[in-house]
């Protein structure tokens, strides 16, 4: 691995091109500062050819044309390339945005790979349907492809961000335009390539990188997309809305931040294990994911126990070189997440709240970009770092007497992603979780996660489930044809 090249050029129609204006924009790692490569800084032009290429291929039917069994082999073959190439994908991943390798090679690179799969498995076993009219006549309900979907994602776990779209978009017969988070677009442009290596026509799957104002918007404001699908920031998510209204009200899927309830009651079944979810889910991937528990209320009676145990945990989370194997913490995406991440932190002490762990950057790599796994307690449910996602490894515990008080508290903030409940009493557990306003409830546990499930929030946390055969829904038009029966018998 150690002869690892990168290529920055786009994905169009099948080919890596430079941006049409032939510029670019440095990639750096923030393992070490070390310049990857130069990539495509593509703009409006590229975006206007990618969308032309993937409009030419949707037209002519070379992908959603083929029969279903057929566009299955070449999806679960797609799915076959990632893992051939694993080592590379998961070295990458972890050069381009920070996260250490073994967690890109176990977690991410698999389960990109896992989800190309199973959509590529469901391709001819999703029927569609008759409705149960007059024998007067026959109305068949089917799903068809939207046309062109482009896809925005961000940089905290660029292949599966990319997977949980693109791999639904192609299953149903869609052709795609994605454009990758200016922060890693590395694996992107490779999953291109993988693609077309296992048989994706060309045209049909493109990738575009670049800034969001510069490549990102006009996407969203193409007039011939049909399908916008973005995961990203909530403040842009609400553009990206304003401008499907704008252009073509083509359909907006948005999944969005989260601030995540994580609630501990002190019948709670295995404290250790509580402990552990907790600090583990919230450090995992540098604290930079969109369902972190980043708000931990735990009941009064238990919360000195609870946090003496969480204490202890902490530093095995200090972060370290992410290419070594026994790094659990890698380094933050670039410098300014970092500062963000840094400003949070200051904003908890400035509001009053204690700081018990961490709180400042490190330097396990010269030049790289690391803050330490951080925890507040005293933290209240007004403090800026309890209402405001931080997307860094900063814990706030919160502490709570009163159940329906705790899930009022839970339930005040713009997020809905994801909760938790941690609680013997099966009354508890089931009422709590109705309670909760939240896409999905975790009852003690945090963060199990499948395919099959949908992934995604209520509240401004976004419109939309990705995974699990829901997804289909964002990628296909609904048809309705009535069939006139005038029978003779
Ligand atoms: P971001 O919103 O800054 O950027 C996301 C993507 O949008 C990037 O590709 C960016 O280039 C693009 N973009 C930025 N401005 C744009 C514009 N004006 N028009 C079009 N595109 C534009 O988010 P980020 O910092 O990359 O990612 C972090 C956010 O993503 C967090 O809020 C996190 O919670 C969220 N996220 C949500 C989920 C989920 O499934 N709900 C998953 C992962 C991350």
């Amino acid at each position: 691995m150690t002869d690892l090249t990168f290529d920055g050029r786009a994905f169009i129609n099948g080919e890596r091109i430079a941006a049409r204006d032939g510029q670019t924009f440095d990639c750096i790692s923030p393992v070490d500062g070390r310049l990857l490569t130069a990539v495509a800084r593509c703009g409006e032009a590229d975006i206007d050819a990618a969308v032309a290429a993937a409009r030419a291929a949707f037209e002519d039917r070379r992908w959603s044309g083929m029969a279903p069994a057929q566009r299955k082999r070449v999806m679960i073959k797609f799915a076959e390339q990632l893992i051939a190439h694993a080592d590379e994908l998961a070295l990458t991943e972890t050069l381009d945005m920070g996260k250490p390798v073994k967690y890109a090679r176990s977690v991410d690179v698999n389960s990109a790979a896992n989800c190309i799969r199973w959509y590529g498995e469901a391709v001819d076993k999703v029927y569609d349907e008759i409705a149960p009219t007059p024998s007067t006549a026959l109305a068949l309900i089917t799903r068809e492809p939207v046309g062109v979907v482009g896809v925005i994602v961000p940089w905290n776990y660029p292949m599966i961000m990319a997977a949980w779209k693109i791999a639904p978009a192609l299953a149903a017969g869609n052709s795609v335009v994605l454009k990758p988070s200016e922060k890693s677009p590395l694996t992107a442009l490779r999953l291109a390539e993988l693609a077309l290596a296992a048989g994706i026509p060309p045209g049909v799957f493109n990738v575009v990188p670049g800034y969001g104002a510069e490549a990102g918007s006009p996407l969203a404001l193409h007039m011939d997309v049909d399908c916008i699908a973005f995961t990203g920031s909530t403040r842009v998510g609400k553009q990206i809305h304003v401008m499907a209204g704008q252009s073509n009200l083509k359909r907006a899927w948005t999944e969005l931040g989260g601030k995540s309830p994580n609630i501990v009651f002190a019948d709670c079944p295995n404290l250790d294990k509580a402990v552990e979810a907790a600090v583990g889910s919230i450090f995992f991937n540098q604290g930079e994911s969109c369902n972190a528990p980043s708000r931990l209320f735990v009941e009064a009676s238990i919360k000195e126990a609870f946090l003496e145990k969480a204490l202890k945990l902490v530093p095995q989370y200090q972060p370290g070189n992410p290419l070594e194997k026994s790094t659990v913490m890698g380094a933050i995406v670039d410098r300014t997440q970092l500062d963000t991440v840094l400003r949070y932190i200051e904003s908890g002490r400035q509001e009053g709240a204690k700081l018990l762990a961490g709180g400042a950057v490190v330097e396990p790599v010269k030049g790289g970009l690391y803050v330490q796994p951080t925890v507040f307690d005293g933290v209240t449910n007004q403090m800026t770092i309890a209402r405001e996602e931080i997307f860094g490894p900063v814990l706030s515990v919160l502490s709570f007497t009163d159940a329906a008080d705790v899930v009022k508290q839970a339930n005040s903030n713009i997020y809905g992603l994801q909760a938790a409940v941690w609680t013997r009493d099966i009354n508890k557990a089931h009422g709590v979780a109705r309670a909760l306003r939240a896409g999905t409830v975790h009852v003690n546990s945090y963060d199990e996660d499948d395919i099959t499930v949908p992934f995604g929030g209520f509240k401004q946390s976004g419109v939309g489930r990705d995974k699990s055969l829901h997804a289909f829904d964002k990628y296909t038009e609904t048809k309705t044809t009535w069939i006139r029966i005038d029978s003779p018998v």
